[in-house]
């Protein structure tokens, strides 16, 4: 037997990975009545058409959230404060507004003071995605067995809390709670860091001599290939995580910076038993990884290339 209909209407404004991912999963499972696609660009907007991933598309974030029972906000999120104000004047009195962004104190930060009192804003963040982007880059699995955190501030209606969280299990997805400040921390060095070094190393090894960087193309089998992977995720969208949760990344990437220093030595030193005991423990790390299920490319539709190697 189907599961009932959630919400009537649900305005998704950003029709990219995330958001179009979440249009697909909505459909699939019945999620809700009608859905209305916001997208700055016509193209965006002829491509949302053209996969039916919504039944009507807006140009104008107000006119798209007009009688809205559920907003998803899935632009980069340094363009959640222009597009609350551009919404704010079509937003239905109890509308629930939720959103997706990967920084949870910044987007409070700009939302909250678009929605008046009897709306209901309950921040997410879906651990799920891949290095597309786009419209046509979604699928309705995305979220499958992925871990989604929400950060509700104090005091946020526990309906419209377990309203979004019911959709989110509905698309799959472990929901968690938690502080919006403990969220960006943790997300700082499981997510922001190794974006920032893999954007390091991608860019080290462009700035080589010709002959060398055509080599490290050639043999990025090497552990190279993993991080160009990672490097190729899209450039606005990451611009925008480390402007927003600059004080968390760079706490992050001090403590980086010593442990590096640490190996710097103990290679230098030829300090053999140090460097094997770190990674055995880093294996470790990964083992834990595996048996909470969340190792893989975040693609299901994808063979997981990712166990750990012993040639490599
Ligand atoms: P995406 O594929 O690049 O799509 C972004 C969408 O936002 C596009 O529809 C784009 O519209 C729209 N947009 C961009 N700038 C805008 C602006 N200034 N004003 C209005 N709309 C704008 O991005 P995504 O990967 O879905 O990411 C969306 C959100 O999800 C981000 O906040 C990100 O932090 C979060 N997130 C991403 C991932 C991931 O791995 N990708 C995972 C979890 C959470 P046009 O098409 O019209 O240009």
């Amino acid at each position: 037997m189907s599961e009932p209909l959630l919400f009537d209407r649900v305005a998704i404004i950003g029709f990219g990975l995330i958001g179009s991912s979440m249009a697909r999963a909505m459909r699939q499972r019945g999620m809700a009545q009608e859905i209305r696609g916001c997208a700055r660009r016509a193209e965006t907007r002829d491509t949302i058409l053209d996969l039916a991933l919504a039944d009507s598309v807006h140009e104008s974030p107000a006119e798209a959230v007009e009688g809205a029972e559920l907003v998803v906000l899935s632009v980069p999120v340094g363009a959640n404060e222009e597009v609350a104000r551009a919404m704010a004047p079509g937003l239905a009195p109890h509308v629930i507004v939720t959103d997706v962004g990967s920084v949870k104190q910044a987007v409070i930060r700009d939302v909250s003071p678009f929605l008046g009192s009897g709306m209901h804003f309950v921040p997410g963040h879906p651990l799920a995605g891949t290095e597309h982007s786009g419209p046509a880059a979604g699928f309705a699995d995305l979220f499958e067995n992925r871990y989604c955190i929400l950060t509700p501030p104090p005091g946020t209606d526990e309906a419209a809390v377990e309203k979004v969280a019911t959709l989110w299990r509905r698309c799959g997805a472990r929901v968690e709670l938690m502080d919006a400040r403990h969220h960006d921390k943790v997300l700082a060095i499981t997510s922001h860091l190794p974006h920032l070094i893999a954007y390091t190393i991608v860019d080290t090894a462009a700035g080589l001599e010709e002959s060398e960087r055509a080599e490290v193309i050639r043999y990025s089998a090497s552990g190279f290939r993993d991080f160009t992977r990672i490097a190729a995720s899209d450039p606005v969208m990451w611009r925008d995580v480390f402007l927003n949760n600059r004080d968390a990344v760079l706490e992050m990437l001090q403590r980086f910076s010593e442990d590096m220093s640490q190996l710097q030595r103990a290679i230098r030193w030829g300090e053999g038993d140090l460097l094997e005991s770190i990674f055995q423990k880093t294996r470790e790390i990964r083992r834990g990884v595996i048996e909470m299920g969340q190792a893989g490319t975040f693609d299901p539709r994808e063979p997981d290339t990712h166990e750990p190697s012993q040639s490599q």
